[in-house]
């Protein structure tokens, strides 16, 4: 078949491989029934349990086989009691994103009517925007690396034209995709700080250069702490942000309990020729091994790697797929039936994944 994809899979650690395995599954056989492409899974070690076992968190053999691959699908890495001798956590996601530059981590918040969500939404109203979080530079930028001495502490943020030119693209194009499928008017909004810093108003600079090149979608500029503010009072007016990777680290957890938590929370971390896609949570050891976790955030993922490859290779069904998977999901989570205990009901991991099978039917 024309349409086959190789697809690197890493099940991580703790509920990863029990997330992976019906994720996959559910994966493939919607594949299957399209008939329009194909989904040939491979799986790679890497993680906190593998290092562990052999000194090692990510083999060459499984970097490579990663660089190789049309798409990668990771659950969740790292172990609380598994560390590197100088004590940092074990997170080869880390790894894959430095490794591959990528640069744009995509944070979709999702609520539909019904849906789950601490906020009391207003009749009519649901939250559907696309937080975008750069992810190798700013004030990540000197991570593990900042200067501490008896007397004062210093971490350097960075801001760089080339990251934020690839940036600011990709941002214009995921607004303009949207808009094109009928899923946000076309609004931008730059998410900074520049009434403060210089480096911001460098960063919202060349957000306008860009800006000016898509005179077809609205763009505007907001401040951090105001953004906060609004996207607990007015999720609702927000439909594509991109913003600095630190202020991109807050807002995505607080994008994440709007939607009712982390085990519905998607995520993607995508460069120019390579894409991760993940769950947001971790690999929440306390509930592994119990059939407990829910697994829409990874099958979310799962759903957002369609619509990549789709709309990278003009596979229009793979999109189509993936729009069928997150209204199997949403309407499942809005019935409140066949949903995990996180979601305050009975059904194990494979049971939910099942439900969202039979809804698409597939
Ligand atoms: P990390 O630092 O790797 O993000 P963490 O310790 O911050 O990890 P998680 O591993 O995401 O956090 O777990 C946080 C809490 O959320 C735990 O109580 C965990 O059981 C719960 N949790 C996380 N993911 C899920 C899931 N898919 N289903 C149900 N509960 C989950």
């Amino acid at each position: 078949m024309t349409n086959s994809f190789d697809i690197a899979i890493f099940e991580g650690d703790g509920i990863g491989p029990e997330i992976t395995a019906p994720t996959v599954a559910l994966l493939d056989r919607l594949a299957a029934r399209s008939g329009a492409y194909a989904l040939k899974f491979t799986s790679h070690p890497a993680g906190a349990a593998h290092y562990a076992k052999t000194g090692e968190s990510l083999p060459k053999p499984s970097l490579y086989a990663a660089a190789k691959a049309d798409a990668i699908l990771l659950s969740a890495m790292g172990l609380p009691d598994i560390r590197y001798p100088d004590g940092t956590e074990i997170s080869p996601q880390i790894d894959l994103r430095k490794a591959f530059q990528l640069f744009a981590g995509v944070r979709p918040v999702r609520v539909t009517e019904g849906g789950e969500t601490p906020l009391k939404l207003p009749p009519g109203k649901e939250i559907d925007f696309v937080l975008i979080r750069e992810s190798t530079e700013g004030l990540f930028h000197t991570q593990g690396r900042g200067e501490v001495t008896e007397t004062e502490a210093r971490e350097t943020l960075l801001i760089t034209r080339d990251i934020c030119e690839k940036l600011f693209e990709f941002t214009f194009n995921l607004a303009a995709d949207r808009k094109a499928q009928g899923r946000g008017p076309g609004r931008v909004t730059c998410v900074d700080k520049a009434n403060v810093f210089r480096a911001f108003a460098f960063f919202r600079q060349l957000f306008d250069e860009e800006a000016a090149k898509h005179p077809d979608l609205k763009a505007d500029h907001a401040y951090v702490d105001a953004t906060a503010l609004w996207m607990v009072q007015k999720p609702w007016e927000f439909d594509v942000m991109v913003t600095e990777n630190m202020f991109g680290d807050i807002l995505s957890d607080l994008g994440a309990g709007l939607m009712g938590g982390l085990g519905l929370a998607p995520s993607a971390d995508i460069g120019l020729s390579q894409a991760v896609f993940q769950p947001c949570h971790g690999s929440a050891p306390d509930i592994a091994g119990k059939g407990l976790a829910n697994p829409f955030a990874m099958v979310l993922s799962g759903a957002m790697m369609l619509d990549w490859l789709g709309l990278k290779h003009g596979v229009q069904t793979m999109c189509d797929d993936a729009s069928a998977l997150r209204d199997a999901v949403d309407a499942q989570v809005a019935a409140r039936a066949d949903v995990t205990p996180d979601l305050g009901g009975t059904a194990r991991t494979a049971e939910a994944t099942e439900a969202v099978a039979k809804r698409l039917g597939c």
